[in-house]
């Protein structure tokens, strides 16, 4: 095995720097909330693979459940020869799902493919082309969710020419001066100018923008949107792919807002670590598409499944719901600390559960985006041994996803490392 340099040099001879890495640290062993590389440092990971591992890396509930499927059988194509796991995962999901009408779900491999299918899915069911997601949203990197996703650099830069009928509005977030009004104000402008609410198929909203930096989206905001969408049948798609799955402080951070989305994503936590992605949504929408129109080779693998039944029993098990608001406390206060000691860098800390965000800033103007010190500290964190990723509309975010399974010790001494860090700067 070689060391750290050697295989960044490797790397990079091999692997196109599109898929570039945030840190050249190679992993060999990650146990719940810490990860070894491969020359033997131990790292605190608040990246958790960017919100996927919330139940912690090598859960041995999980290693147990895949071990055992894999002895069984590892593929045949839920679309050939469907298998238990797959029907008991969608049995679960459209339970856990926010709202009380009868749900369905498909399973695809990636977020990008879930938020795609909700496209089709909405499109089919209403016969409308038209799609309108917010400014700052992240959707995938495949064309059409570029297309929705609301930031240029670097998730669309030269990418395009991306489809067509797809709309942007403006998000209020606590820092933009976008308020809620705006954005209505915005829909209905949109809907005199550009296209008619008869021909939207959708809408799709983050509940809170992952890679636009942790704003929560306002509940009131969501609750409007739901009531447009009704008065003209389209299709309100709440894409969860990054606040699913106990990340927030609920199964699903739809639920802070109390409405139904006709169609949702679920991915990343899902299955902590294991390629699978499902769309969940009312029956009557989710049964629009023919048979044969919806899917993939690898959608609902049997392993990955698997390993999302035991992420599910492993969340009720371990009251992650719960752990999740109190390591969000923890982090919070923490946060504000330093947030106390330097107030003209340390515009915003905020949280819900354990999705966690530091806001930098320059000489005390909000306005002023600090996206330099948040690459320095992202840059030293190996440093100081954690894995940190930065996230934020203008690159000045620093967020912490740490499994919700770390112990208050381990999280307090990433924090201590953190704190260390910050002020060496
Ligand atoms: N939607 C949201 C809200 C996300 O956070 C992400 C990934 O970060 C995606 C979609 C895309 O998911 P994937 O990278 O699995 O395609």
């Amino acid at each position: 095995m070689g060391n750290n340099k050697d295989l960044q040099e490797r790397k990079v001879k091999v692997i196109a720097r599109g898929q570039g890495n945030a840190y050249p640290i190679y992993v060999k062993e990650a146990k719940n909330a810490e990860l070894w590389d491969v020359e033997g440092n131990r790292f605190i990971d608040f990246g958790t693979g960017i919100a996927v591992c919330n139940t912690g890396h090598s859960h041995p509930k999980i290693i147990e459940a895949v071990k055992s499927q894999v002895e069984k059988f590892s593929h045949t194509c839920v679309m050939v020869n469907p298998y238990e796991v797959a029907v008991e995962l969608a049995e679960k999901l459209t339970k856990i799902a926010p709202g009380e009408s009868d749900k369905k779900a498909i399973f695809v491999t990636t977020g990008a493919e879930a938020v795609e299918n909700c496209v089709k899915i909405a499109r089919a069911h209403t016969k409308r082309r038209g799609v309108i997601a917010f400014n700052g949203g992240f959707h995938g990197r495949t064309n059409l969710t570029m297309g929705l996703t609301g930031k240029i650099a670097p998730y669309k830069h030269e990418f395009g020419p991306f489809p067509g009928e797809i709309y942007h509005l403006p998000y209020p977030t606590s820092i933009n001066g976008t308020t809620v009004q705006d954005s209505l104000k915005a829909l209905k402008n949109l809907f005199k100018v550009d296209i008619l609410p008869t021909d939207t198929a959708a809408i799709i909203v983050e509940p809170i923008q992952g890679e636009g930096g942790f704003y929560q989206t306002p509940k009131e905001l969501l609750q409007e949107l739901r009531a447009i969408c009704d008065e003209h049948g389209i299709c309100l798609i709440l894409d969860e792919i990054q606040t699913g799955f106990a990340r927030t402080g609920k199964m699903f951070n739809t639920e802070y807002s109390g409405i139904e989305p006709d169609l949702m994503t679920m991915a990343k936590g899902i299955a902590g670590g294991y390629p699978i992605a499902a769309v969940v949504g009312k029956s009557e929408i989710m049964d629009s598409p023919i048979p044969g129109g919806l899917g993939g080779t690898y959608g609902g693998s049997p392993v990955a499944c698997a390993a999302a039944l035991a992420v599910l029993e492993i969340i009720e098990e371990e009251d992650l719901i719960n752990r999740s608001n109190q390591i969000g406390e923890i982090f919070n206060t923490r946060l504000n600390e330093l947030k106390a000691k330097y107030p003209a860098l340390i515009s915003d800390v905020r949280n819900q559960g354990a999705m966690i965000a530091l806001e930098l800033m320059k000489d005390g103007n909000p306005e002023d985006a600090n996206a330099e010190l948040t690459k320095a500290i992202t840059a030293k964190a190996a440093e100081y041994g954690l894995i940190l990723l930065a996230c934020g509309f203008n690159s000045n975010v620093i967020r912490f996803l740490p499994a919700l399974t770390i112990s208050d010790d381990i999280a307090n001494e990433g924090l201590d490392k953190f704190t260390e860090l910050f002020e060496s700067l």
